[in-house]
């Protein structure tokens, strides 16, 4: 963020997307602490801040007359919390662009902080219009992109918004900059073995991140959900557990490329497996490949977590997307506790570890294992498609 902030206006893009209980009460801040840093900074190097931020999905709950719901979805349910964090009077504009959103703007000085409504309300964000972006672009100086977890969306404050602005008048903000280095540090030159642990539902939402983990990772492990599709695929009974049916030829290409490529391929051999989709069912321990019919399996078994952290711990570095059984039900949560407690041994023996993606995310904090691994990403799907290869439309807005 080497822009000079003093008394410009800087228009700060940043993820404040944060979920919301019935009475319209934030229950996790942690996106809105993320972003701090950034605002901090700018501030103390005598900047004004105006701010944009998504909040929840507006055009897709429209009232019934078709109308925004306002109350529900509005950036002024965020406005008191942000006071306090940063412990400044924060202003909020009704509106994200038009006269008084720029009277607004316009007043801002060095020091203060206004927050742009929801830019969803405008239907224009997600088409990444370039007349709503210049309406933007025109309330400050500078921009700044700090919203990571968006930064794979083409949308107009996330991306085209950074157009009307030069290079030398654009930056990424410190989250976005942390998220980039620490997502380099798997993709370029890791140190090795580098090992990926993939988990979760299905084998499906991660192809690409499967195909590119094997051109280039030591030690792929698969478990959660999406072991089942491999395991089925080499000829295992699998019972009642998850399976993508028309997933298996690609299972297979990808056990056979990772062969191919010398790529240590590792499924889980043991399940812990229930007759039951929920918490209270009757479960027992069995092989992956032997699951009887009326049975699923619904976490990792003993012999796979052994198996799955005798390699992490012989890792440098590790990546881990997803978790390795249905960690929300207390019974099942084993497998996935077991291999965050294997990442973070690892990460005390000098290991870098990357955790990025949703419910393994989640995971880690919910064990309190979040300070013991070397990053913890704020992006679910942008750092999956980071890590997936693709050039993200937020990044390379800025980087040109
Ligand atoms: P994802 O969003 O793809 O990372 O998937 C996360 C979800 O996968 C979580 O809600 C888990 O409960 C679920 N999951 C993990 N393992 C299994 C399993 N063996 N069977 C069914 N669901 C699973």
């Amino acid at each position: 963020m080497n822009l000079n902030f003093k008394n410009k206006r800087v228009l700060v893009r940043v993820d404040f997307n944060v979920p919301l209980n019935a009475n319209l009460e934030i229950t996790d801040d942690t996106r809105m602490r993320a972003a701090l840093p950034t605002i901090q900074h700018i501030l103390q190097n005598g900047g004004g801040v105006i701010l944009m931020s998504h909040l929840g999905r507006p055009q897709k709950k429209l009232n019934e007359d078709g109308s925004i719901n306002v109350k529900k979805f509005t950036l002024k349910n965020i406005v008191a919390h942000l006071s306090d964090l940063l412990k400044v009077e924060v202003k909020f504009s009704p509106e994200t662009v038009g006269k008084t959103a720029a009277k607004q703007a316009v007043s801002i000085r060095s020091g203060e902080v206004l927050v742009l409504e929801n830019t969803r309300f405008q239907k224009e964000e997600a088409s990444g219009d370039e007349g709503f972006a210049k309406q933007l672009s025109e309330l400050a100086d500078l921009y700044v992109n700090d919203a990571f977890g968006t930064a794979h969306r083409a949308h107009a404050s996330t991306t085209t918004v950074a157009k009307y602005f030069d290079k030398y008048q654009k930056s990424f903000g410190f989250l976005m900059q942390k998220e980039i280095e620490n997502a380099n540090k798997v993709l370029n030159n890791p140190d090795r073995p580098l090992t990926a642990i993939i988990g979760g539902a299905k084998v499906s939402d991660k192809i690409l991140l499967l195909e590119r983990l094997i051109e280039f990772a030591d030690n792929v492990i698969v478990g959660g959900g999406m072991a089942y599709t491999f395991l089925k695929a080499q000829g295992g009974d699998i019972g009642n557990s998850l399976v993508e049916n028309d997933r298996l030829d690609l299972a297979n290409s990808l056990i056979l490329k990772a062969k191919e490529k010398g790529v240590q391929l590792l499924l889980p051999e043991d399940s812990t497996i229930a007759d039951n989709f929920n918490n209270e069912a009757n479960f027992k321990s069995q092989n992956s490949a032997q699951i009887p019919e009326g049975w699923m399996g619904l976490d990792i078994g003993k012999k796979a977590i052994a198996d799955f952290s005798h390699t992490i711990k012989n890792s440098k570095t590790i990546l881990w997307n997803g978790p390795m059984g249905v960690f929300e039900m207390s019974n099942f949560a084993n497998g996935t506790k077991s291999i965050a407690q294997a990442v973070a041994d690892a990460t005390s023996n000098g290991a870098f570890s990357l955790v990025g993606g949703g419910d393994s995310v989640a995971a880690v904090n919910q064990m309190g294992l979040s300070d013991k691994v070397s990053y913890v990403s704020t992006g679910g799907g942008a750092m999956l498609e980071f890590l997936e290869g693709k050039k993200l439309p937020g990044i390379q807005a800025i980087e040109g």
